[in-house]
């Protein structure tokens, strides 16, 4: 069995403590590899290094940092179907989810954040007699900390732009999911990214994750997780001084108007709710519905919902393959009971599945529940599974109440014909991203992220370029 060691001054090397952690495949419940347990021994030496390569990525021409960006993108592209696979068997996703969103966008993170450093500028204001103009600076050695719901996505989605700026990289994937960040040191090596310039750690989240978030010559974190974990970076980086960025969790309203495309919204809101077994930050977990169309659309839901297939993730006609983890499956195994005690009545779903020949796999199909108040936890604790509640609502301006009523604030998606009301609503819910009649279309240039407890900063496009690089504004005097 090859074990997953960590990546530091450019190469593939064991965890200083020989410490190792279990791997476990989630559609068969079985432990398939180890992946090291890290500790601060080696944060020192892979900081060290990252000091080291500093002076030198950062003075790269953009043109040099970008032919070796994209030759990175060029090599998830030619190694697509393998990674897919590997991200397919780690995260317990459908092969066929990972080969169409995961890896295809993790090459596009790549390429994207590489294009952009070539139109990246930076102001200048004018005055009288004199001018202003601001440089934008690289910070140095910065931290990433990722999840386990997107693994290879949202690594490279943070690394990208540290990179192409001529930042330093400590990143720290998710323990729970850590062969694609592997599988990308390797391909690191082999697209030739100077030693230490990127240094992947592996290990546990309140270890090796904290002391990121703790290093003294760790400038800046970019973290996508949990709320609970973001709070923790939040106080370390804030008493440190150091610059964060927060993209956290969601509760999200999925708002159906009376006058919806009805077909359409219908199709898009089985992804919205079941994609990735429910496990994206951006799911609609909350699905107000106009009372108009409420017992047609509830009846069709469930209709359409009860034909996606769960099983095997590598099995071409599943819709639904395993939850990440068995702990995690066991939390929203646990929140379905809740939502039964609370009085919710499941319309769908809500236990365990044992597909045949997978029996140890951790599955759970759609889920759908009825019949609950906002207040409740089932309406205001975040589930993170294929888990959600359908209520029913009369007029704009109690929905946009409902939608409110949450203390997070990551996304919403609107479903109406009505050009005004979208806007009117788009405008009053507190939330970062807002879809209309779509939902998960993505232009990489927009500004991502959350408000209230589901994020703190942007990322994406020039924001999260602005994010890595320190403003300095130099003023001229001419006359
Ligand atoms: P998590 O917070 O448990 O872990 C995220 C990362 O933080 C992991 O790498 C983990 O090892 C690390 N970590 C854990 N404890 C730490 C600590 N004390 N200090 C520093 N790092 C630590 O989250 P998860 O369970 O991996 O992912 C699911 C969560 O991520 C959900 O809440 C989901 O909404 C959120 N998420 C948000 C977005 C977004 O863009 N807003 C995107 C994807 C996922």
């Amino acid at each position: 069995m090859q074990k997953l060691n960590n990546y530091i001054d450019g190469k593939i090397c064991p965890p200083n403590n020989g410490q190792y952690l279990d791997v476990y495949n989630p559609s068969n419940g079985l432990v398939y590899t180890q992946v090291a347990d890290s500790s601060t021994e080696d944060l020192e030496i892979a900081v060290m290094s990252a000091k080291k390569a500093f002076p030198i990525w950062s003075s790269m021409s953009v043109d040099e940092r970008h032919r070796i960006l994209i030759r990175i993108a060029d090599l998830i592209e030619s190694k697509h179907d393998f990674l897919a696979e590997a991200e397919s068997k780690d995260n317990g996703k459908p092969l066929w989810l990972a080969k169409r969103v995961d890896i295809a966008r993790a090459a596009d993170n790549m390429r994207f954040f590489a294009n952009a450093s070539t139109q990246f500028a930076s102001e200048s204001h004018s005055m009288k007699g004199a001018i202003n103009y601001t440089l934008r600076s690289p910070l140095g050695v910065v931290g990433t900390i990722s999840p386990w719901n997107l693994p290879l996505y949202l690594f490279t989605w943070k690394i990208a732009p540290a990179l192409a700026t001529g930042n330093v990289v400590i990143a720290k994937p998710s323990e729970v999911t850590p062969l694609t960040a592997y599988l990308f040191s390797e391909i690191c090596i082999e697209a030739g990214l100077p030693a230490g310039v990127l240094n992947v750690l592996h290990g546990n989240g309140a270890n090796i994750g904290a002391a990121i978030s703790k290093h003294s010559d760790i400038k800046a974190i970019s973290f996508t997780g949990s709320t609970k974990v973001g709070k923790i970076i939040a106080v370390e980086a804030a008493s440190n001084f150091k610059k964060s960025s927060l993209e956290m969790g969601g509760k999200n309203a999925n708002i159906i108007f009376g006058d919806c495309d009805y077909d359409k919204t219908l199709k898009m809101t089985l992804n919205s709710s079941f994609s990735n077994q429910g496990q994206i930050c951006l799911c609609g977990s909350r699905i107000y519905v106009q009372e108009d169309i409420y017992d047609r659309f509830k009846k069709d839901f469930v209709a359409a919902a009860s034909k996606w297939k769960v099983g095997n993730p590598l099995d071409s006609d599943i819709k639904v393959g395993a939850m990440v983890s068995k702990p995690h499956m066991e939390k929203v195994l646990e929140h379905i009971k809740l939502a039964k005690e609370e009085g919710g009545q499941i319309l769908l779903g809500g236990e365990r599945i044992y597909p045949e020949g997978l029996k140890e796999g951790y599955y759970i199909g759609p889920t759908i529940i009825e019949g609950l108040g906002n207040d409740c936890r089932t309406n205001q604790e975040e589930i993170f599974g294929p888990v959600v509640s359908i209520m029913p609502f009369k007029n704009e301006a109690e929905v946009i109440n409902l939608a409110n009523d949450s203390n997070y604030g990551l996304s919403c998606t609107i479903w109406t014909s009505n050009l005004q009301k979208a806007h009117r609503v788009a405008k009053e819910v507190d939330a970062g991203l807002i879809w209309v009649n779509t939902w998960l279309k993505r232009d990489l240039r927009t500004p991502f992220g959350g408000v209230k407890q589901s994020g703190m900063g942007r990322e994406g496009g020039f924001e999260a370029m602005r994010f890595f690089t320190e403003p300095k504004n130099v003023c001229i005097q001419y006359e």
